[in-house]
């Protein structure tokens, strides 16, 4: 968050009307308010935070079309002449990117560079070959000796692609909606969406109301259940990344498809990134091997690197290796649902703002993306661990018993103990002071666990994380969690 700077937008303060609104002042909200603006369409954008301040900012911003594993996915769940019109597609979304940043002359620390992905173990070769065929198609990669970082058993080059300061590219794209006059507010959460026939009513912090037409969905995880059962569709996915000094000069941005998923991107003349150990949220709670899966690899590469900074962040991640941007579901066809990036947001915002333009104005999308497609047999093995994920949240909740002492929780720490029959969340403030919360999320009543490195309380289910004292950090949860006593 080094490059943010607080451009002190207005919080919805009353009632108002408008044709349009966007929730989600993300990458993807901010793409479709972009596109909304060239084609002098009325709009408002809220967020409940900061704009540009959700996952978005915590991307590591590598923009590639080739998104590694994602092809052999889709592949396998969708058939050959999908995953072509999806390297197209995403082909589009990178263009339209880089021609935004050369013709708005956006100040984002653009830098072109190879992407290089390999593979060590056999099966993740098979993998890579994928890959590789349908780039080909286009004439997009080649097998490449790298000079090689990670140890791989082949490697496929795929040039010209680039990395940015994504903070800086959304505060570009945020002063020129600013300059355009167009209707952005902060801190102004949708705590309800009320239908009144096919208009929307609009509730901005439990308070003021915005009537409106249409509904732009980009607040990241779908917001409105059980409608279309996007809890049984996407899940979220965490995802750590490490930054380090070191004087190892990379050429390029390295990815590793062997599991654990991994990859080093530049960052300045003397940093480097390593991302990845990948889990589903609520499952790994042992972050701390998560980071330091990661920061042994560093060490592998340079003794003497110095972390500088660790973070992590979660992306939504469809079961069957789609994105959804398309109309919400049959009760809410008002409502368009841009959503379920897998950790590619760049080229997917980019195109699903064209794609959503363009059904504002009824012309011809790529329906690639539609939200109304039969996923659960695309991916059995995802669903049912969605479906016993969710129910495994749900009845924890209600039957875990674990006898614990206020006294034992470490101050600074969290646990989850029992108390008159129920269990609750406890947070250690201080020798003599707890935070009682409901073990309950708000989104769809799943039990908690408590991270101690993150010191933040996460569902077990959808991924959504409360701080200490219950605040909502990342969604779906919509509500902070109830205080007890
Ligand atoms: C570790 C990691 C690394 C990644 N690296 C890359 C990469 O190298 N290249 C790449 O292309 N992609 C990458 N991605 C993916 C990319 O960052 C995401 O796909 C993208 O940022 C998602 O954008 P979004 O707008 O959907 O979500 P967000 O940025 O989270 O935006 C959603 C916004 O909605 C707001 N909101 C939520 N609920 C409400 C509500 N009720 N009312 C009002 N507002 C609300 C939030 O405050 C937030 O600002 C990475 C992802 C991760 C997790």
């Amino acid at each position: 968050m080094k490059d943010y700077y607080d451009k002190n937008l207005p919080s919805i303060k009353k009632d108002v009307n408008t044709p349009i609104l966007i929730i989600g002042g993300g990458l993807a909200g901010l793409m479709c308010a972009y596109n909304f603006m060239k084609n002098n369409i009325d709009f408002i954008l809220v967020d409940s935070k900061k704009l540009a301040s959700g996952v978005s900012a915590n991307t590591t911003a590598q923009i590639t079309y080739a998104h590694t594993n994602l092809y052999d996915d889709i592949i396998k769940k969708h058939g050959k002449e999908k995953v072509n019109r999806y390297l197209e597609s995403q082909i589009e979304g990178f263009n339209i990117m880089q021609n935004i940043i050369k013709e708005e002359t956006i100040d984002c620390d653009y830098k072109e560079e190879s992407t290089i992905i390999g593979a060590y173990l056999q099966k993740n070769i098979k993998i890579l070959d994928n890959l590789q065929n349908t780039l080909n198609k286009y004439n997009l990669s080649k097998v490449t000796n790298a000079n090689n970082i990670i140890f791989n058993k082949k490697d496929i080059e795929i040039e010209n692609q680039f990395i940015i300061n994504p903070i800086k590219y959304m505060m570009g794209i945020i002063d020129i909606l600013i300059d355009n006059n167009c209707k952005l507010y902060e801190n102004s959460k949708v705590t309800k969406i009320n239908k009144n026939n096919n208009n929307y009513e609009v509730i901005i912090n439990n308070k003021y109301k915005i009537n409106t037409n249409k509904i732009i969905m980009t607040c990241h995880y779908p917001i409105i259940n059980p409608d279309n059962l996007y809890f049984t569709k996407i899940f979220q996915s965490k995802s750590y990344a490490v930054a380090f000094k070191s004087k190892l000069k990379l050429d390029a941005n390295y990815l590793s498809l062997d599991e654990p998923y991994y990859y080093f991107r530049t960052y300045d003349d003397n940093t480097l990134i390593i991302g990845g150990s990948d889990h589903y949220t609520g499952i790994n709670n042992d972050i701390n091997k998560c980071y330091d899966d990661l920061i042994s690899k560093i060490y592998r590469i340079d003794k003497d690197a110095k972390i500088v900074s660790k973070w992590f962040t979660e992306d939504c991640m469809p079961i069957d290796s789609l994105p959804y941007v398309g109309v919400y579901s049959n009760n809410h066809k008002n409502i368009i649902l841009v959503t379920g990036f897998q950790k590619w947001g760049f080229t997917n915002s980019h195109i699903a703002a064209k794609n959503v333009t363009n059904m504002l104005f009824n012309k011809i999308y790529d329906d690639l993306y539609k939200t109304h497609r039969y996923t659960l047999f695309r991916d059995l093995k995802s669903t049912f661990r969605m479906i016993a994920h969710s129910i495994d949240g749900l009845i924890l909740s209600k039957l875990f018993i674990k006898k614990e002492d206020l006294n034992n929780i470490k101050i600074g720490s969290g646990k989850v103990i029992r108390s008159n029959n129920k269990n609750i969340l406890v947070y250690r403030e201080s020798k003599d002071k707890y935070v009682f919360l409901k073990n309950k999320c708000t989104h769809l009543g799943c039990s908690l666990i408590w991270n101690d490195v993150d010191k933040v309380w996460e569902s077990k289910c959808h991924g959504s994380i409360f701080d200490k004292y219950g605040k909502v950090i990342y969604g779906p949860a919509i509500n902070d969690l109830e205080e007890l006593f």
